[in-house]
């Protein structure tokens, strides 16, 4: 019998340890994580983080937001760059989003925001409204009204949406949950420029695609385009929860005091965790050598599948790589978990690779070696 709600389906595996980017089990076997733990450690196992995060245990790790936070300071700063936002702390993907939500419709006056089908957004009210997916909404009731969908990567089903009551339109760069599907240059261009046309404001969720995840600190930076408000949490301190809302600061005034919070949002070890993981990824060389090794296990992976009639698709950006096949996606899972690589699925018939950004030629190549097996045997 166990104690917990049944609402995950767990593999009878249980990770008790960690060094780099292999995972150990109880008894001792090791795993290549080709997961980063669903997009979090991005960084694996990283002994600056580790460090780091010691160091601020042995003095304190928790103050309320009632106190100054200088940590707080230096992640936004190290999170905006040379842009112009202004950050809110929080503790996930969901919260950075119901943040996005409330300050989109607080800015505006107005209440409809424009999400896309096959969205994933999260699990509270407001991020799963967004979310365009009947599944995750189902026996929920009422969602939050409001929100309506069109389709991905098409302009003219987003334009069809627009009322005079439009906020927002908010996406993934590239929808995660749904099956790794990339969002055009040019519909991304349109969909800026209607926004400025009609005023709404553009709402990228990033908690995926984010912190180094594509090559770029966030993925917005393969676009053209400066996004109104940026969410994030996933990757941002390397397996310690977070979440994080960038608006622009032209929309800052409208969370004055007392209007939004959060009780551990921008918490010490998250804040320590998060500097940690973006002292390292923001650095030009970093986010170079990402790009490198996405090329190098794109070319392998192309190389070992592509004569392999049950692969359909091989797609992606950076280190979120999708593999759409019409092969039982659990029977992969535990094939390449058997072979001692950790893998994802998404959607429907897609298997996904987000591997720890630290990855290196040695742990492509095995990793490569794996899949080429389980697809080919399967
Ligand atoms: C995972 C995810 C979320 C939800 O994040 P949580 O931390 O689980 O709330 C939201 N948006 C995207 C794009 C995600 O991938």
């Amino acid at each position: 019998m166990s104690y917990l709600f049944q609402n995950y389906k767990r593999t009878n595996v249980e990770f008790v340890r960690a060094e780099g980017n292999e995972l150990i089990d109880t008894n001792g076997n090791k795993y290549l994580d080709f997961s980063s733990g669903i997009g979090v450690t991005n960084l694996g196992f990283h002994p600056y983080v580790k460090e780091q995060l010691q160091i601020q245990v042995a003095s304190i790790w928790h103050t309320p937001n009632l106190y100054l936070n200088t940590l707080q300071e230096d992640v936004a700063q190290l999170l905006v760059r040379q842009y112009d936002y202004c950050v809110f702390f929080c503790n996930s993907g969901a919260e950075a989003n119901e943040a996005a939500i409330k300050l989109a419709r607080r800015y505006t006056g107005k209440q409809s925001i424009i999400c896309f089908d096959q969205s994933f957004h999260g699990r509270t009210y407001g991020a799963m409204s967004a979310t365009g997916q009947g599944k995750i909404k189902a026996g929920f009731g009422d969602v939050v009204p409001h929100f309506s969908y069109a389709k991905f990567n098409d302009i003219n089903s987003v334009k069809s949406l627009i009322t005079k009551d439009t906020a927002a339109i908010m996406l993934e760069l590239i929808q995660g949950e749904s099956g790794i599907h990339v969002a055009k240059s040019t519909f991304i261009k349109q969909l800026s420029q209607l926004c400025n046309e009609h005023d709404i404001l553009l709402i990228v969720d990033e908690v995926q695609t984010g912190i180094g995840r594509t090559g770029k600190c966030f993925a917005f930076e393969h676009y053209d385009i400066e996004p109104d408000i940026i969410t994030s949490a996933k990757g941002l301190a390397n397996g310690v929860p977070v979440g994080a809302m960038l608006g622009k600061r032209s929309l800052s005034y409208v969370f004055d005091y007392g209007s939004h919070g959060s009780t551990f949002g921008g918490n010490k070890l998250a804040m320590t965790a998060a500097k940690a993981t973006l002292e390292t990824i923001n650095d030009a060389q970093f986010l170079n050598d990402v790009s490198k090794k996405s090329e190098e296990l794109f070319t392998k992976l192309n190389k070992a599948l592509f004569d392999n009639p049950r692969i359909i698709d091989i797609r992606g950006k950076g280190l979120m790589i999708g593999i759409e096949t019409d092969l039982d996606l659990s029977q992969l899972v535990n094939k390449a978990r058997q072979h001692g690589l950790i893998i994802l699925t998404a959607g429907q018939n897609v298997i996904r690779l987000l591997p720890p950004l630290t990855i290196s030629s040695q742990e492509i190549n095995q990793a490569v070696c794996v899949l080429k097996d389980i697809f080919n045997e399967s």
